[in-house]
């Protein structure tokens, strides 16, 4: 497909065209899309966490309007079906990605502050959040129930891996609930005294609720989801993604969807070098890929013999063992 803009009104139906223009000088008579799926979650809180929420408020556009967007068409178009999806389908693959800019979905959320200092961290979204300069802040907190505490992972500095002992959660979850009390009493002692509310929140935990609209086009959405829905995004955000993708994104835009997840979500990214290693051993060729591996520095040893920690060489065993391949060292 070229990137150059075509005009279909001037030169009649293109190679993804479906629809002859409208006759001339009769007015263009465009339907707004609606989606029903979609139409019956607007306005309804989706949880999240213990006190989080998405809500859709409002949308623009759907599959359709992605392939119409593609086809520099008119109207909804005639094409089946499967005709449309493979469209999207070929869209997604070839990061063909300006069609998708014209769905936007406007969200109402409520995150807790920690969460959304990595949220805001998407640029490309329009946002309001709610003030607590000019507002009381919101009074509730997350709590982490006793069984949620995460350990710190050994292996990934910025993750987590398995759950502290249970008696342990309990005695943290009780600490969280006295430290939360107390700093909701100081908040509200320094309101009570006049204090001002943008100095009076400054110690308020980053656990406290926030509440935003965040409207962003289905492009950068996806961007998003597939940063926070991904197995290094934090738990906490990765409990927004998901709902965001799965009870939101499903409904309103089906085919994307179905795409996003074939050929972003669960696909399968090889580096050269990857690419160069795993045709080795798929070719039965374990000494070629040891010597790859090696030229690249991938298998130093221990002076006790065992393989050096490196965190690009255990990405690919990782790759090689969801193939089902053994790694050749
Ligand atoms: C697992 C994980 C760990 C992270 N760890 C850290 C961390 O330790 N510290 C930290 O500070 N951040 C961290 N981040 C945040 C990360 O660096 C990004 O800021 C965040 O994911 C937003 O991504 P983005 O910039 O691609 O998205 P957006 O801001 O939505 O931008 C989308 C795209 O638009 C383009 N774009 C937007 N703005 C510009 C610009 N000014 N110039 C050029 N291109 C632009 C880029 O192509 C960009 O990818 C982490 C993110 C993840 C997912």
């Amino acid at each position: 497909m070229s990137d150059q803009p075509t005009s279909q009104a001037a030169q009649g139906p293109t190679e993804l065209g479906d629809e002859a223009p409208a006759p001339q000088g009769a007015p263009e008579r465009l339907l707004r899309p609606s989606v029903p799926a979609l139409d019956a979650l607007l306005g309804r809180a989706l949880p999240v966490l213990d006190d989080g929420f998405v809500r859709v408020v409002d949308y623009m556009g759907d599959d359709g309007s992605i392939v119409q967007a593609a086809r520099v068409s008119y109207g909804a178009g005639t094409k089946q079906v499967h005709e449309d999806r493979g469209l999207i389908r070929y869209l997604m693959r070839h990061r063909h990605t300006t069609p998708l800019e014209m769905c936007e979905l406007k969200l109402h959320l409520r995150v807790p502050m920690d969460c959304w200092r990595q949220w805001i961290r998407h640029r490309t979204a329009s946002v309001n959040e709610y003030s607590t300069r000019y507002s009381v802040a919101i009074d509730a907190a997350q709590r982490t129930a006793p069984g949620e505490w995460r350990l710190q992972a050994k292996s990934n500095r910025q993750g987590s891996a398995g759950a502290v002992d249970p008696g342990l959660g309990e005695r943290l979850s009780q600490a969280e609930a006295a430290l939360l009390r107390q700093a909701r009493e100081v908040y509200e002692e320094r309101l009570s005294h006049g204090v001002a509310r943008e100095q009076a929140r400054k110690d308020l935990p980053l656990s406290t609720y926030t509440e935003a609209y965040w409207k962003v086009d289905l492009h950068n959405l996806l961007h998003f989801l597939a940063l926070r829905m991904d197995a290094h995004a934090q738990q906490e955000i990765r409990d927004y993604a998901r709902v965001i993708g799965e009870e939101v994104v499903a409904r309103w835009v089906p085919h994307v969807w179905e795409a996003f997840l074939d050929y972003r979500v669960e696909a399968t990214a090889l580096s050269r070098l990857e690419r160069l290693i795993l045709g080795a051993v798929a070719r039965g060729e374990p000494e070629r890929a040891r010597a790859l591996a090696d030229e690249a520095g991938w298998l130093g040893r221990t002076s006790a013999g065992k393989l050096k920690a490196h965190r690009e060489r255990s990405e690919l065993e990782a790759k090689l063992a969801d193939l089902g391949l053994a790694a050749p060292w």
